[in-house]
């Protein structure tokens, strides 16, 4: 692969200046910390329009949240069918016998959450759904001033009183358990809880953990798969701080570092990328 410099056609570059200037303040979802930890290249252009087209997975991903939310709102369950088919007709899902599958996959996964739902009532108690949450987060010394901002999809707390954030996953494949003890964006969920994100609520600072929930995923004993992550302590504060503090510098620019990892076969932005083969040059 030649080098970048090389390219037929490559223009000047038109601007280098950086996303934000000194005195702007630089805003990181929690799902956005885990693309940018790996790679800030990936991040610029996902954010940049260099995402994949709305597919089928983001159309039925986002019907799921809605009715699961109707759901836990208290929504009967036939008026939920009811929402769920008006919202089907509007979808184009491609041959008769496939939608019918799809369709039926989504109502599995709502069955599925509802099962969970009910039986999670005795530890969990529902204080939010699709709740925004900002705040404020330490800046580095030499770093960007910094806030992380996003919503939850279930903010509960568990008997303790401490706030518990339940993020719905429609994916097919869980993280494995150990991997959610890491996983980016509940420990940011978690973070931001430390930092007083649902102070306003009158909830604790102190995070009951957090969670993801898989609803394609049935599981005899909770209704649906979970994947929980435990209550951050000092230590892993300050180390996922520091991973946020970094996420934020590497987003500044004006240069994005590309970095290959295992990701990088299903990365959207590879046919921009100067790492791989597939990146295409200017004039192609
Ligand atoms: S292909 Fe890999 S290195 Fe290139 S932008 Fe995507 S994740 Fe980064």
């Amino acid at each position: 692969m030649p080098h970048p410099g090389s390219w037929y056609g490559l223009p000047e570059v038109s601007t280098d200046s950086p996303l934000w200037t000194d005195e702007e303040t630089v805003s990181v979802s929690p799902s956005t910390i885990e693309v940018l930890s790996k790679c800030p290249l990936r991040w610029m252009v996902e954010r940049h329009g260099g995402e994949d087209p709305a597919q089928l997975a983001s159309i039925t991903g986002t019907l799921v949240h809605a009715l699961a939310q109707a759901a836990a709102s208290g929504v009967e369950r036939l008026e939920l069918q009811v929402r769920l088919d008006q919202a089907w007709a509007a979808v184009d899902a491609g041959a008769p016998w496939f939608s019918r599958r799809e369709r039926n996959r989504v109502q599995k996964m709502l069955d599925t959450f509802m099962a969970w739902f009910e039986r999670s009532r005795s530890e969990l108690t529902q204080v939010a759904v699709e709740r925004d949450l900002s705040v404020q987060v330490p800046r580095q010394a030499d770093g960007p001033w910094l806030r992380v901002r996003g919503r939850v999809d279930r903010l509960e707390v568990d008997e303790q009183g401490r706030p518990v954030v339940v993020d719905i996953k429609t994916g097919k494949q869980p993280v494995s358990r150990d991997d959610a003890q890491e996983h980016p964006q509940l420990a940011v969920y978690q973070l931001a809880t430390q930092l007083g994100a649902f102070e306003e609520l009158g909830l604790s600072e102190e995070p009951g953990g957090a969670r993801l929930l898989y609803v394609s995923k049935e599981d005899k004993k909770t209704g649906a798969a979970e994947r929980v992550q435990a209550p951050l302590d000092p230590d892993s504060s300050k180390v996922w701080l520091a991973t946020v503090q970094e996420a934020a510098s590497s987003c500044v620019g004006p240069e994005y570092t590309a970095t290959e990892s295992p990701d990088c076969p299903r990365c959207p932005a590879r046919t921009s990328c100067p790492l791989h083969e597939s990146g295409r040059q200017v004039g192609e």
